[in-house]
């Protein structure tokens, strides 16, 4: 009893440290309470839904401490009115400072809450590098579809309630403005000593946060040091490994401009890539897809022109990365990292080669870019170790890039190596095709797991992808009187309600739903009447491998086998239709930058 009574309610006690230490909190609990829980919930939000282990736990106790600790030191400055009040004067601008102040924090606190809140219950991610380049990658435009589509989903809503509930819970807890005197020693105490803890957690964090600021100029700018926790430390980590360091773009413009060519042969004078973008190949007629998504390629193919490539597979499911990967000679399953290599257009260049870019997303000024990480690629110091020339502006309709071409390439018959960089069916996919080019409408899908909008958004998609089987189509067109071959892959593919109720890209553990329908790419080659004629003995070598197991990480060999060109980087036994092609390779992805399991057993979980 006597023990229950120490425990218990002294007023002797208010006087003590702790209870000094705490009186910030006591006095403005509404603010503490918010500081201290909100920035949680994203960390609480991935720890349920995560197997618990040790690390899991261990991260989400380090988040909470380091959430009380932070929403402590945000309480104080509320503090410092009391005295200046008390002094006199200025209470009026005191009182401007500390409302500013209040709902300064409260916003950035509660904002940076819901939005990643909102992609772990969405996406199953917190913010990443990854995250952080989608939203590169995504222009205003479609950020307003994004909302508009995600708005209206039942996690989104209910998100919102709760955000809603809380803000009002910090109003009414504002309004009658309680104070608390922790008098009861134990709750004291215990918060006392988490509070300690909290700033012992924090010392050693920012030990975590000068790496950081260190690594952002050093080659492993790539690699994070440890797990952020809270979603600053994540954000701060996001954009740290995003940056492509000034050393490694310098390293690059080197490696671009010392590659040497030993010889080459000229076989194809004429080479094209057509790079297409968020091509889901289950939705193309020519893979099977039941609906007319690509009359034109299906007719070249029955003609013999065209052949069609089985099993194909992206590095990545995000664009940046993808295009990283296939520029670069340099192969995931060697370990090798893409920057390490000259990238195909400088080794074509160097061989006599004159080469072309014609780009529907990295065109433009550097702001102007469709994808801003693009510019590790292609800016105005490595354009010209790359190519001849380059398009400079961005077109609604990716047929424009063939005026592009028509006005920039001097009509010769030199070597030619030509790349189209396609917006393809990029969301949002409405905008991808005039809308007299509408084929498909939601009447034609048997879907009822599906209500009318999604319905939409899949006819919108499988219009997109038939204009681009048009736009391909008049790029073969262009071609069809040259000594032309012209190879079209996807950089990755697109969920599209295929075996969920889901579309877009996913930045969650790969499953064999997400490998299928995000990784597997349409793979095309097709050359004119006058090729085929003039080289038998690579039709033959393109008809063999059209089952072959393939990473598009290696299409450089590909290309510089067609070319004929020899140099140190080439490995015919990486060149699809080379005779010595290697076709038990392990498959490695991404997801985002990070490595993310292999293809071939991934596929089979
Ligand atoms: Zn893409």
């Amino acid at each position: 009893m006597e023990s229950l009574k120490r425990w218990c309610y002294r007023p002797g006690m208010a006087g003590s440290t702790f209870s000094r230490l705490l009186k910030p909190i006591g006095e403005h609990p509404g603010f503490f309470l918010f500081a201290a829980i909100v920035p949680t919930f994203p960390d609480i939000l991935y720890a349920v839904s995560r197997e618990m282990t040790f690390f899991v736990w261990r991260n989400l106790i380090l988040a909470l401490l380091l959430s009380l600790f932070r929403a402590y030191l945000l309480t104080l400055p509320l503090c410092l009115q009391r005295h200046r009040h008390a002094n006199g004067g200025g209470s009026t601008a005191w009182q401007i400072i500390r409302t500013g102040y209040i709902s300064a924090i409260l916003l950035i606190l509660g904002v940076a809450s819901y939005a990643e809140s909102f992609l772990q219950i969405h996406f199953g991610t917190l913010c990443s590098a990854s995250v952080l380049q989608v939203l590169w990658e995504t222009n205003a435009q479609e950020s307003s579809e994004f909302l508009k589509t995600y708005c209206a989903s039942t996690s989104f809503i209910l998100l919102t309630i709760f955000f809603a509930l809380i803000v009002a819970g910090y109003v009414v807890l504002r309004k009658h403005a309680p104070k608390f005197r922790f008098r009861n020693r134990a709750v004291r105490t215990t918060l006392a000593i988490l509070l300690l803890i909290g700033l012992g957690i924090s010392v050693s964090r920012i030990q975590i946060f000068c790496k950081l600021l260190l690594a952002e100029h050093d080659t492993p700018a790539i690699e994070a040091p440890s797990t952020p926790i809270s979603t600053f430390e994540r954000i701060h980590t996001a954009l740290a490994a995003n940056n492509f360091s000034p050393e490694r773009a310098e390293r690059l413009l080197q490696i671009l401009d010392s590659a040497r060519v030993e010889g080459c042969s000229f076989r194809s004078p004429c080479i094209v890539v057509v790079i297409g973008e968020s091509f889901n190949k289950h939705h193309s007629s020519l893979y099977g897809y039941p609906l007319e998504t690509n009359p034109r390629m299906e007719e070249r193919r029955n003609r013999g022109e065209l052949f069609v490539f089985n099993d194909v597979i992206s590095p990545a499911n995000l664009t940046t990365s993808v295009l990283n990967q296939i520029f670069s000679p340099a192969s995931l399953d060697a370990g090798e990292h893409w920057d390490e290599k000259p990238l195909f257009p400088a080794l074509f260049r160097k061989a006599g080669y004159a080469t072309y870019h014609m780009d529907n997303q990295a065109a433009g000024t550097v702001t102007n870019f469709h994808d801003l990480g693009l510019k590790n690629l292609f800016n105005s110091r490595s354009n010209p170790l790359l190519f001849t020339a380059v398009n400079t502006l961005r077109h609604p309709s990716d047929l424009n890039l063939i005026d592009d071409y028509d006005r920039i390439v001097p009509k010769t018959d030199s070597a030619e190596l030509t790349i189209f960089h396609l917006i393809g069916q990029h969301l949002h996919y409405r905008d991808r095709f005039p809308a007299d080019e509408a084929h498909f409408s939601p009447e034609d899908y048997d879907r009822p797991d599906l209500n009318a909008r999604q319905k939409q958004i899949l006819a919108d998609y499988d219009n997109a992808t038939r204009y681009n089987d048009r736009v391909v189509d008049a790029i073969l067109e262009h071609f069809a009187r040259r000594d032309a071959i012209v190879i079209y892959l996807s950089d990755h593919g697109e969920e599209m309600f295929d075996y969920r109720v889901h579309f877009g890209r996913t930045y969650t553990p790969l499953t064999a739903g997400i490998c299928k329908y995000q990784f597997e790419i349409p793979f095309l080659i097709w050359m004119s009447d006058s090729y085929r004629s003039n080289h038998p003995e690579i039709v033959e070598q393109v008809a063999r491998a059209i089952n072959r197991r393939f990473s598009s990480d290696d299409l450089p060999h590909l290309l510089m086998d067609l070319a004929g060109i020899q140099c140190p980087w080439y490995d015919p036994t990486r060149s699809l239709v080379n005779d010595r092609f290697d076709n038990t390779r392990p498959r490695p992805l991404l997801l985002g930058y990070e490595p993310a399991g292999d293809y071939d057993v991934l596929i089979r979980e």
